[in-house]
């Protein structure tokens, strides 16, 4: 009996609670961009390993098809709210994101993005304004010392603003370290990082190759020992943009690219057994539809330049991962990701 029980423990059991949680938002990332990348990948995707997936409606409040905006809201706050919406709830008042929850709970956390940090997606979990062009009143919540380590674009947000502020000057006399590039980050000393990688947007993956992977192998080593976990956002934020481009070649770059990093999550998280890994979507974009087989330019369909209703899928693994399954609405999620969290202190 002794024996079963502990090969019952070995073979994989997961721990009550997700210490760790990482959520990998594949922005625009429908079925049919991930299953397209699987197939230019020689039918491979880290993410279709995972063994938990519920679909979840991204409508929003007030429309059938939502912006990045109010689906970032929806999965980092847990409320519908309405279109541009940035952490505020339907009467533009502000809800806690599960940032801010995690790092009031001693959490450290981090923000990865290879779009703007003061887009709509990463602005969702670090801000609360009344629409996403607010880029500079965005850029101002990453003083509240709420994120740890933020890596990402929009310098220009920081320190070519119309009012005359340093932001970057600001950040660093909160003790950060600041960072513009990958060799910098690998050189870092510390656990409190602010990383511009570009003025707006970094560019696309042939030409910013690896530097999505490093910053998130980076900061889970710079995280993986603290006492209370850690929280992790990181988002393959230009998946969206070339869907909206419908440049399929370049889509699923930057799909194989967001794979690749969650390809290291997992690799943390199978080892330490506390880290609950979520792979989701904020919509679809593009409408995308594979009527020939094959990939190429030719054997794939856009059929718009906007985002769409599609339900997209969400993959999970890890403890709570298993509360992942059905048709959810998009803002679930939140509820199952803290629930995962916080098991032990119901
Ligand atoms: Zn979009």
């Amino acid at each position: 009996m002794i024996l079963a029980a502990a090969l019952i423990f070995c073979s994989g059991a997961y721990a009550q609670q997700a210490k760790n949680v990482i959520v990998l938002i594949g922005d625009g990332t429908g079925l049919t961009q991930l299953y397209s990348a699987y197939e230019a990948n020689n039918n491979f995707l880290n993410i279709y390993t995972m063994p938990h997936t519920a679909l979840s409606v991204t409508k929003c409040y007030e429309r059938r098809v939502t912006d990045s905006g109010a689906g970032g809201t929806a999965i980092a706050c847990g409320q519908k709210t309405y279109y541009r919406a940035i952490g505020v709830d339907k009467d533009s008042l502000a809800i806690p994101s599960m940032l801010e929850i995690f790092k009031s709970q001693g959490k450290k956390t981090g923000i990865i993005v290879s779009c703007d940090l003061n887009h709509a997606t990463p602005g969702s979990f670090i801000a609360h304004v009344k629409d996403r062009d607010m880029y500079e009143e965005i850029a101002e919540f990453y003083l509240t010392d709420n994120c740890d380590i933020f890596l990402g674009g929009g310098k220009k947000r920081f320190d070519s603003r119309k009012d005359g502020r340093n932001l970057i000057n600001e950040i660093k006399s909160h003790g950060y370290e600041i960072v513009y590039n990958k060799q910098q980050l690998l050189n870092t000393k510390t656990d409190k990082i602010a990383g511009f990688f570009a003025e707006n947007h970094l560019p696309l993956y042939k030409e910013r190759g690896d530097i999505m992977q490093t910053a998130l192998k980076t900061t889970i080593d710079k995280f993986k020992d603290n006492k209370e976990g850690f929280f992790i956002m990181l988002e393959g934020s230009q998946i969206d943009m070339e869907a909206h481009s419908n440049h399929f070649p370049e889509m699923i770059d930057e799909a194989l690219d967001f794979d690749a990093c969650v390809g290291i999550a997992l690799d943390f998280a199978r080892k330490d057994k506390n880290t609950l890994v979520v792979i989701t979507a904020d919509h679809e974009t593009g409408g995308l539809t594979l009527p020939v087989a094959g990939v190429d330019m030719d054997t794939c369909k856009w059929t718009t330049t906007g985002h769409t209703a599609a339900p997209i899928i969400i993959y999970a693994e890890g403890p709570g991962s298993e509360n992942f399954h059905g048709v959810i609405q998009n803002n679930k999620q939140f509820d199952i990701i803290m629930d995962a969290a916080n098991r032990r202190k119901k």
